[in-house]
């Protein structure tokens, strides 16, 4: 499946069009301007190609309508492709207890999601370039595959020469000065994350409703 190579902001509006409670629902894609006045979902409350003027349309929504929403606006808040996505969900199936939390703790611990929680990338696209571009290790060992699952007790440093990049330097500011989840620690002196748990259902903010996923996946 090919990459969407589209205007990102297109896809929040689109979700936040379709949520029921004309919540406003922000995928978080384009790091800082999610957080200004300049953020689409701020500005216009509309589907893309609605003509509205910000006033959100009462479309009928058939139940596996809303699973298919659900499904895509998790996809793509993860920024993860519809095949690994679906392998995702297909392990977390197999694996005891909750397939819905254990569903979204995998997608938590991918490295690239990690980077981006702690706040050394301001998002996750930027995360995900990051990784790839040789910048950290885990537990000392160099991992440029963004998709890579950390464990409880893994520690993510930063490579010794990427010390230097103004990208990362510049990040690095936001990581005392943003908040992060409680399941992620951060030593200032080395640099370093750990992942002191795996996180609990209520400490990932994800604004999902990971059911409506596992009942479009058991049809
Ligand atoms: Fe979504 Fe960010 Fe674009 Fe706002 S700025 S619409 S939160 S991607």
């Amino acid at each position: 499946m090919s990459r969407y190579t589209g205007p990102v902001c297109r896809l929040c509006r689109r979700e936040t069009a379709s949520s029921k409670t004309g919540e406003k629902i922000k995928l978080f894609l384009k790091g800082d301007r999610c957080l200004s006045k300049k953020c689409a979902v701020e500005r216009r409350g509309t589907a893309p190609g609605q003509k509205t003027q910000g006033k959100p349309t009462r479309q009928k929504i058939s139940e596996y309508g809303r699973q298919l929403r659900e499904k895509q606006k998790m996809r793509r808040y993860y920024g993860v492709h519809e095949t690994q996505f679906e392998n995702y969900f297909r392990e977390a199936a197999r694996v005891p207890g909750q397939t819905g939390k254990t569903f979204l703790q995998y997608l938590e611990r991918r490295l690239d999601n990690v980077v981006y929680r702690m706040n050394l990338a301001s998002s996750r696209a930027q995360a995900r370039q990051l990784v790839t571009h040789r910048h950290f290790r885990v537990n000392g060992r160099l991992v440029n595959i963004p998709s890579y699952l950390v464990k409880a007790g893994d520690v993510v440093t930063i490579g010794e020469r990427s010390k230097q990049s103004p990208i990362i330097l510049s990040n690095l500011e936001y990581v005392k000065a943003r908040p992060h989840p409680e399941w992620l620690e951060w030593n200032d002196q080395d640099m370093a994350l750990k992942v002191s748990a795996l996180p609990s259902r209520e400490q990932i903010d994800t604004p999902v409703d990971e059911q409506l996923i596992v009942e479009y996946y058991s049809r």
